[in-house]
């Protein structure tokens, strides 16, 4: 068995994290958490939280802090979380949320955090061909699609474009939010040491080894 892991990984909308964690948490046998992903699969239910969401997620703008972080504490205190550790994707977003997700893992701190960096323009251009699994959330895309047009290859679900990738404001929100939000956390978890800068731009594959050498250099430091 390896080695798990707890990651946090940063990068704007479309600078490759979902694919990267899914690569990752096969790797490290961790769960990948993309709140993101839960809080679709909450409106696609009908819950209580997804009624709660669903507009907020449409216009691009966030979630309430406290909202999330409840989502996030029970999802972390599962025992595949606890027991082999996790890679969080989409969340923290604010350093409100960093410092209380410091606080639910006090005692299982993070290995460290993987911050994609891709120019702007390069994102865009990324969202605007992105297509996602509406059951598994598997990620492709019109360079890359599903061998049968708009059906998964893992489980046969729909594959279509996410709805906010889709309205260039609500893009635009969910851009303007990262660099407002979320991009003090760079030097948030500078100041910690834990952040890895990796270069989002390069291939999938590239940027995985990359990953992955940034990881093994933290564990080998802690051993
Ligand atoms: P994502 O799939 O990560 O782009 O998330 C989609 C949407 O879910 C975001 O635009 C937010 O509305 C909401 N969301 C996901 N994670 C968070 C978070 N950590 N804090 C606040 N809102 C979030």
């Amino acid at each position: 068995m390896t080695t798990g892991v707890r990651l946090v990984v940063l990068g704007k909308q479309g600078a490759g994290k979902g694919t990267q964690c899914a690569l990752l948490s096969q790797r490290y046998a961790v769960p990948h958490i993309s709140t993101g992903d839960m809080l679709r699969a909450a409106v696609a239910a009908g819950s209580e939280l997804g009624q709660q969401v669903a507009e907020v997620i449409a216009s691009g703008s966030l979630v309430s802090d406290e909202i999330i972080t409840a989502v996030v504490r029970e999802r972390l205190s599962e025992s595949d979380a606890m027991t082999r550790g996790f890679i969080l994707d989409g969340y923290p977003r604010t350093v409100r949320q960093a410092e209380l997700l410091e606080a639910i893992i006090a005692d299982r701190p993070l290995d460290c955090v993987l911050d994609l960096e891709v120019p702007t323009d390069l994102v865009l251009s990324r969202l605007a061909g992105r297509l996602v699994c509406g059951d598994c959330a598997a990620i492709y895309s019109t360079d890359i699609p599903p061998v049968q047009v708009g059906v998964c290859d893992k489980c046969g679900g729909p594959v279509l474009p996410r709805k906010d990738d889709q309205k260039a404001e609500a893009i635009k929100a969910r851009l303007d939010a990262y660099e407002l939000e979320t991009s003090p956390l760079v030097a948030y978890y500078t100041d910690q040491g834990l952040l890895e800068e990796l270069d989002g731009t390069q291939s999938p594959d590239a940027v995985f080894e990359s990953a992955k050498d940034a990881i093994s250099r933290r564990q080998a430091s802690k051993a």
